[in-house]
């Protein structure tokens, strides 16, 4: 294991002394203790840590989807702080996608609709090979006519991955992304997000509790208090389970 590493030259995505806390006074609490990290193009990191140690809101900070108290967001070297709110909007549209631990998905909408809504909010017309590609590797493609009630959270989540990664964007978050799935949908969904990082210079950033998952990742970093405490670069599985029982105990 390594002292976390930080700065990256050329980053796609940068976080200088991040810091976020939420409320005031005895009640306070600091989710993100000051961060400093960069993430290559077409990186693929997986984020580890205990429950509360502020995995989620240092992705929804990465994301644009908060603000920081202090400290910046750099997302392909853009300052997030010095976008007004129909810049950030954009950005976050075409160049960041997120898979929710909630999936977030339209109820009102089918899969498919659901799949093209980022596309057509802004304007794009999909790229229907890509498309077929995306849904065919996450074997979703019986289930475009279903509305999300009429799926199972497995199929759900899938279809969040899909709409995240059909507008190509340089960064995709997700947070648990295989934590609804079984071992065999887990493997495909893994296999699809190595690829968007491999063939599509994609960065990919994945919260993850599961050991193997984080096999995936070309970097572990393991966060706790909200703070970095350590990286493990081309992670093993017993790596990990050695860094989760010594964060754990
Ligand atoms: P993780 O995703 O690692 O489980 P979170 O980022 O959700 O952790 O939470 C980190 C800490 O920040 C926790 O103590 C949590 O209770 C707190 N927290 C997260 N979101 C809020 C919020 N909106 N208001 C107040 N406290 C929050
Ligand atoms: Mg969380």
């Amino acid at each position: 294991m390594n002292t976390p590493t930080t700065r990256r030259k050329g980053a796609a995505l940068e976080a200088v002394d991040l810091v976020k806390r939420f409320g005031e006074g005895e009640t306070a609490v600091t989710a993100v203790a000051g961060v400093n990290i960069g993430f290559s193009p077409g990186e693929f990191v997986a984020v580890m840590g205990p429950s509360g140690s502020g995995k989620s809101t240092l992705m929804n900070l990465l994301a644009g989807l908060d603000t920081p108290t202090s400290g910046r967001v750099m997302v392909e070297g853009k300052d997030l702080a010095g976008l007004d709110d129909r810049r950030l909007t954009r950005l976050r549209r075409e160049r960041i996608g997120f898979v929710f631990q909630a999936f977030n998905l339209m109820p009102t909408l089918t899969a498919e609709q659901n799949i093209l809504l980022p596309l057509k909010l802004s304007g794009r017309t999909p790229d229907r090979a890509f498309f077929d590609e995306i849904v065919g590797s996450l074997r979703i493609q019986d289930r475009l006519a279903h509305r999300p009630s009429e799926m199972s959270g497995g199929q759900q989540q899938r279809v969040a991955v899909a709409r995240a990664l059909l507008t190509k964007p340089a960064v995709v978050f997700a947070d648990e992304p295989t934590g609804a799935l079984d071992v065999s949908t887990s493997h495909e969904l893994l296999g699809r997000l190595r690829e968007a990082s491999t063939r599509l210079g994609q960065t990919i950033v994945m919260v993850t509790h599961d050991p193997v998952a984080a096999t995936y990742a070309d970097r572990v970093l393991l966060l706790s208090d909200g703070a970095l405490h350590g990286t493990i670069e081309r992670p093993t599985t017993n790596e990990v389970l050695a860094a989760m029982a010594r964060a754990e105990g």
